[in-house]
Order: structure tokens, then sequence, then C-alpha cells
């Protein structure tokens, strides 16, 4: 850091006496309202972007220089800066963004900075690490045992190695290491700590692209090297290629010299992603995710902002990365809704990286086979440019879909496979292949009551049933992770041992495949039985290699994965997700299944899907059985245009919570009081949220409908500065809600 030097009170006063001072605007990484002004001290350079400390009260805070400062704050009054941060400064393109972010979801800049610039110990340049290298001369005084003698090998070509790498490289413990560095055979030697990442190798060679892929790529490339703006939709059925098609937009973008970011929905379990980009590149690309390391992230954060990290592959916060010379983004799977954050600053990154995009002036490729309808609707006004991928690579071709009637062909009591889902899942293992089983539903049974009394076990914290895990032989709430053990005495009536599983979960029909195929080697894939990239890698790996007959799986299961020999998807309960009020339930519906039914048959043998349902004439399952996608989103299209929801209509949900219901109704209520309505605009609430009561929080809803035309977020600003809102209390707004809970 640089240090001002003495900003003495005789400095302060020789600079009144040569008229104002320079100050500079500082955001600070809080939810504050606005940026402060700092006064520059006497011979530091600042500009905008830079990483300043500053006293904040008693603190001391690392914020970012946001433009020059005004104000009419009187010289003596104002805080000096106290020192410069030794960092690359936040780029431009980030600066705006942050600030349109902020604007969109109604959140204080600060609130956002604070996504930019999280780790920030970044910031400081990180301290030297240890590396070895071999020691001069090499004279040797230790016994050369076998260990030691590979790693004087591996030293021998090339740069130092950090003692984790040399150990892995070498074959041995880090023990033997330490040994030589004090038989003197090799020495420490202080390395600048860096992300060590080699660089993505643009000139190999990709596949030999199909001319539907090659002029898809041709079209993506192109934009790249022309650079501006321009948003593309990259649509094309699982297995066409689309992700081959967009590696040579990111080889385009390299060769440029420019950095990529790449969006993945769950970046954790791509370990197949990573693998394949590696294969493509000759290196792996950064990864950014909440299960990086300290660290790690810190090192990341700053191979980013210096320019150095190339490709970076994250989750949606990477999107506020301070990339200096982003020259493409990716969105693959862009209608997943785990892109939409839902707590802290609320926001879809899916939409905020094209904000990011326009204002970065570069393309970004929205990648999916099953678009969101807005996406959709985008591309036929026009907003968006579309290309089509229509067929399965190497003719593989798109599963056969049915449908099972469970009114007319019933599993038996207490069991939840029909006997002609089973009959094909004993083909298939007969012949040799793999099925899956799909159920979106983790533990062994969503609700557990009491056979005597009726009693269902609900959370303490939530308005929610505790869903019995009997893995973890436990009940658990997925809400707020409460957990109890499954009582052995019913708390209301007293009956021993009375409390009955309802309905199934991924768990329970492991059990009832145990009972009907003894033989088979399977396993359950949910997220609660997965802990960490490692674990899924690996059993990614086994299916691959296949040393598993049957995949039981929910979501986690259904995206990505491409396992050549699985050619039987079995969805348990296909009518899972459309009940509910939710605007989007069909279509997510539909994307979901869709996505699971493409991980049948991706190889040459034909795949076979099985919807058990009870309602087969339902129009999703009627246009997946169909194959009519684009048929199912123009109706859906329709549908939502005459209830002007999104994207035809805008909304917004005003969320009030708090510890007491009293206070949380109060302010509902004269939110409902003073709500904005009129011509284009109604408000419909407030209501107790479907989860009323949250981690111990009451909660009411307000919806927001509005035109197109209204200025949403002004309209809400207004709104809200005319309610008187008690401490205990939070309005939460979410701009553009998925979730309706
Ligand atoms: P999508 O992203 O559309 O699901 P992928 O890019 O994953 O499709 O392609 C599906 C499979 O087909 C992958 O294993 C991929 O490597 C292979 N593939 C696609 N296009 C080609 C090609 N032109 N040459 C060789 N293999 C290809
Ligand atoms: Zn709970």
């Amino acid at each position: 850091m640089d240090s001002p030097g003495s900003s003495s009170q005789a400095d302060a006063q020789a600079a009144e006496a040569d008229g104002p001072r320079r100050r500079v605007r500082v955001l600070l990484p809080l939810p504050l309202a606005e940026a402060y002004d700092y006064a520059v001290p006497e011979g530091m350079a600042l500009a905008a972007g830079d990483c300043v400390l500053v006293p904040l009260g008693s603190r001391e805070l690392t914020g970012v220089v946001w433009g020059e400062g005004g104000g009419d704050l009187p010289d003596k009054r104002l805080k000096e800066v106290l020192a410069r941060h030794d960092a690359p400064p936040i780029p431009e393109a980030s600066r705006r963004f942050v600030d349109w972010v902020a604007n969109y979801v109604m959140s204080p800049p600060g609130a956002v900075l604070r996504m930019c610039i999280s780790t920030l110990s970044a910031l400081n340049p990180p301290k030297p690490t240890q590396a070895y290298r071999a020691a001069d001369g090499g004279s040797v005084a230790g016994k050369l045992t076998p260990a030691r003698r590979r790693v004087l090998a591996v030293l021998e070509d090339g740069p130092p190695r950090l003692p984790a790498e040399l150990a892995r490289e070498a074959g041995c413990g880090t023990g033997v290491l330490k040994g030589m560095a004090e038989a003197g055979m090799i020495e420490a030697v202080a390395l600048p700590a860096r992300l060590n990442l080699p660089l993505p190798d643009w000139s190999q060679a990709g596949a030999a692209l199909s001319p539907d892929q090659q002029a898809a790529a041709d079209m993506l490339a192109g934009q790249v090297r022309e650079g501006g703006y321009s948003a593309t939709v990259l649509d094309g059925v699982t297995g066409s290629g689309k992700t081959e098609v967009y590696f040579e937009a990111i080889a385009a973008a390299l060769e440029a010299g420019r950095q990529v970011l790449v969006l993945l929905p769950e970046i954790a379990l791509s370990a197949q992603w990573l693998e394949r980009f590696a294969r493509r590149f000759g290196a792996p690309p950064a990864e950014w995710h909440s299960d990086l390391t300290g660290a790690r992230r810190r090192l990341t954060w700053r191979a980013v902002a210096e320019g150095s990290a190339k490709v970076v592959v994250g989750a949606r916060s990477a999107l506020f990365l301070p990339f200096p010379g982003l020259g493409l983004i990716v969105v693959d799977e862009e209608h997943e809704t785990a892109f939409k954050q839902e707590d802290g600053v609320i926001y879809h990154a899916r939409d905020m990286a094209v904000v990011r995009a326009h204002l970065g002036e570069i393309p970004i490729a929205l990648v999916s086979a099953t678009p969101a309808l807005e996406t959709v609707v985008n591309a036929d006004q026009g907003r968006y440019r579309r290309l089509h991928l229509p067929d399965r690579h190497a003719g593989a071709t798109l599963p056969a879909l049915e449908t099972i009637d469970l009114r007319q062909d019933k599993p038996e009591r207490q069991r939840f496979l029909s006997p002609t889902l089973k009959q094909a899942v004993a083909e298939t293992l007969a012949g040799g292949e793999q099925a899956m089983l799909f159920l979106n539903r983790r533990g062994y049974a969503p609700l557990t009551l009491c056979d005597s009394c009726g009693h269902r076990l609900e959370c303490p914290n939530c308005t929610a049933w505790l869903v019995e895990h009997r893995l973890a032989g436990r009940l658990q709430c997925h809400h707020c992770g409460y957990g109890e053990r499954l009582p052995s005495v019913c708390p209301t009536c007293e009956a021993p041992d009375s409390f009955r599983a309802c309905g199934p979960g991924v768990e329970r029909i492991a059990e009832e495949v145990a009972e009907c195929f003894p033989d088979a080697r399977t396993i359950v894939m949910a997220s609660d039985l997965i802990h960490g990239p490692a674990q899924a890698a690996d059993l990614i790996r086994r299916i691959q290699e296949r040393e598993v007959d049957l995949i039981i799986g929910t979501q986690l299961v259904a995206k990505g994965h491409h396992f050549p020999l699985l050619t039987l998807v079995g969805v348990v309960d296909a009518d899972l997700g459309l009940s509910g009020g939710d605007l989007r339930a069909s279509e997510r519906t539909f994307q979901l299944l869709q996505q699971v039914s493409g991980r049948a048959g991706r190889a040459e043998r034909p795949g076979r899907v099985l919807l058990q349902t009870h309602m087969p004439e339902h129009p999703v399952l009627g246009a997946l059985v169909a194959g009519d996608r684009d048929g199912f989103l123009a109706q859906e299209a329709e549908a939502r245009e005459m209830r002007l929801l999104p994207p035809f209509g805008r909304l917004a949900a005003l969320i009030v919570s708090g510890p007491h219901a009293g206070d949380v109704d109060r302010v509902a209520q004269a939110l409902g009081r003073t709500a904005p309505r009129g011509k284009g605009i109604d408000v419909l609430g407030p209501a107790p949220a479907p989860l009323s009561v949250l981690r111990g929080r009451h909660r009411r809803r307000l919806l927001v409908k509005a035109d197109r035309r209204i200025a949403l977020q002004r309209t809400i600003a207004d709104w809200l500065t005319r309610v008187k809102v008690p401490g205990s209390v939070r309005i939460a707004v979410d701009i553009d809600p998925y979730s309706f809970l």
C-alpha cells in the first residue's frame, strides 16, 4: 500500500490556503445510499476505479474511487483517503455495471459493490509462497531413495514447483520434500503467489464440425472478432453440439487476447464440462464458485483483475468479477432458475449478464435446449439473434417419449413404480444397458404423519413439513435446515411408533428398487447425499465406466451429463411441479422433463423415456410426447400475453418480514393502503406468503403487476417513502420474481 506520508494539520492548512483540495467520491461495500466524499492527500495519484482505504467512523474500510467529489462539505470536515491499495483498478465497465444493477434491482450500490470486491484481501498483493527447486551443484548428502530420485527428475525440467504440486507429480508425500530440503538436495525459494494456470491454447484443433455446427460457430466467432454488443440464442436439442460450437467462439476470443466468462447454473457439478474444456484447450479454466477456499478465491480474483486468467467459469457471482478485457460471455443452460439469486441482492444472473455484455460492448451467447420463454420472446421480437442446431450429433436419435397412465397402470399399495415401468427397467438391465429413475424430491418421504391421530411433523421455524431423510436418520426442513430425529411417540396423541411416511422421495424409490432389482448396482444422486465436486465427479465417472446399472436422482442428474449406455429414463412423477400457482409451473416442468429425457440414448443406442402421470391429457405432457416444444412455447406465450404476465407485463414482489407478526402486518397493510394503483399498474395483496413463517420470521407478500411502459423502479421507490417501517421489519423488493413462496 502507498502510504500518503505525513498528512499533518500543516498540510491541510497549506492546502486550504491554496484553494479547494481535490476530493473523490468513494463507494464503500456497505448498504449505504451513496458514495462519500474524501479528500485526496497531497502527492497521492488517484483515478476512478482505484481501490482505497478510507476511514468511516472509527473503522477503516476498503472502497473504490467512484468519481470526482463535489458536495458542499467544507474541506475541514472532510476526511482523507488513507492509502491506495496496490491492486488493479475496478474497470469502468464493472463500475457502470454495479450502478446499473443497483438501480435495477433497487439495492444500494454499495451492496452490489460488495459482490465485486468480496475478497477484500485480494486487494493487497498476495503473500509469496514457498516453492522448491533443485539445489545448485547437486551435492548429494542424503540417500537417494526412489521417491527422491523422482522428485529430482521432476525438477530437472522446468520451474520451481509448489510443494503440493511437486509431491503430486513425483508421486510422494510432502514429508519426502522436507527431508530432501534438510539434506540440501532441493532448496526452497519464495515465489510470488499467483494463480498458476497454464494459458488455454486456442490454436489446438476442435472437433470437426457438421455444416450446421460450423455455420453457428462461424457466426458466433465472427461476432467475437467484430466486437460490439450482440446477443445470440444458441438453441439446439441436447446432444446437438452446442458446447462444441461455443468453444469455437471462446477460441476466437482467446485468439484476440480477450477474456471469456462462462456462467453455468451448478458449477460444483460440472466436472464433465471442466474436463471437456481442458481437453479442448489443453488447460483448465479458472473456477469461481462458493466451494473455493479463501486463498484460491483471492488468487483467482487477482488473476482476473490483472487479466491473466483468460477463461473464467463460474456461478452467477462471477459476473461481478473485475474483468479488464472481457470479450465474450456465455450463459449455458440459460433457462435455469438457479441463475436467480434469491437472498441479499436479488438478481437474475442471465438477465444481468446481458446488461454486462451491453455495457462492455461485447457479444453474449445464451445457450439452451429449452430456452426460457423470456428468451424466446426476445428472439422472436428481434432483440436477440437465434442460431438453431436441429439434430443430435452423429445421427443419435432423440428418445421416444411415452406416458404411463397411473390411473390404469397402478403401482402396488405403498409403491410407486408401475408394472410397465418396472418391466422396462428389467428389459434395459437385461440388455446390459443403464436406466435412470428421476424424481425431483430429496429424502425418503415429503410428509410424515401419525397413523392414529393424523398429526403432521412440521418445522418449528417455518410453515413447512419436515422431510424424512432415512439414510441420515433424521427429519429435515428443506427451508431452514432444522433437523430432528423421528420421535418414537406422537407428541399429540402419544401413540408409540405411529409415524408413517406419505409419498415418495428418491430414498424411498431406492428401497423399492432394491426389492424389485436386488442385483442391480444402484446409486442415488441428490444434493444432500453428495458432498462436494470431487464426490460428484466420482459418481459421474462410475456411471460412465458402467460401474452402475441404475441411477436414481433428483434434478441434479437432469442436466448436461453424457452417459452413452443410458437408454431408459423413467420419470416417477411427471405431475410434480404442475400444480401450484407459480406462473412458470408449466414452463419449468416442460424444461425439466425435456432435460431429463435428453439423458436417454445420447450415443448410438436409441433411448426411451417413460413418464408416469395421473393426467396424460395435460398440455405439457402432450407437447413433450409430441416433441412439440415450439407449439408449447407459443401456447404458453399466448396465455401469458392474455394475462399480461412476464415477459409481456412486468412483476415485482415486496416481501415484508420480521420477528413479530403484528408489526409485519401493520407495515404490510400500510403498503397495501398506499399502493400505486391506476392505469397500467395494479398491486395484489398483502397476503401471507405461502411460507408465511420462514426461519422464524413472519412474511407477507405484495405483488406489483405493471405494464411495460410503467417506470416500475421509480414507482416502487416513491411508494416505499410513504410507509413508516420499524427497525424490526424488513421490506425486500424482488424485481422480476421467480419464486412466489
Ligand atoms: P450439447 O451441448 O448441445 O448438449 P454437446 O456439445 O455436449 O451437445 O455434444 C454432445 C456430444 O457429441 C458430446 O460428447 C460431443 O463431444 C459430441 N459432439 C458434438 N459435436 C461433435 C462433432 N462435430 N464432432 C465430434 N463430436 C461431437
Ligand atoms: Zn424450517
